[in-house]
């Protein structure tokens, strides 16, 4: 909950009347985070949007991966070890498992 620049208004003295809560749309373009003021009844759309996306980004992350194990693979190199074997200190293949994420339409 926020103050406003107004001097004379009432947020100034009493807690209870204070602004928000706001929602914000936060993205980068060229380099710069640009903030968007959103209204209460656009959110569940910016909600559902926001899901996707790191839905689709976890999906790529994971493609990319299985990519690179299959390229690395063709190229006869060794994988990278993965985390867990790092600690235990055994080499091994990352095993190659079904997609777990799937884009929906929901
Ligand atoms: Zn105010």
């Amino acid at each position: 909950m926020m103050k406003c620049g107004n001097a004379q208004c009432a947020c100034r003295q009493d807690p209870a009347k204070r602004h928000g809560p706001y929602f914000e749309w936060t993205y980068k373009a060229k380099g710069k985070t640009v903030n968007v003021k959103l209204t209460r009844d656009v959110m569940p759309m910016f909600r559902a949007a926001s899901h996707q996306y790191r839905k689709l980004r976890s999906l790529l992350n994971r493609l990319e991966t299985l990519s690179q194990t299959v390229l690395r693979h063709q190229a006869k190199l060794p994988n990278p070890p993965t985390a867990t074997d790092r600690k235990t200190g055994i080499f091994s293949y990352p095993r190659l498992s079904p997609m777990q994420h799937r884009l929906t339409s929901a």
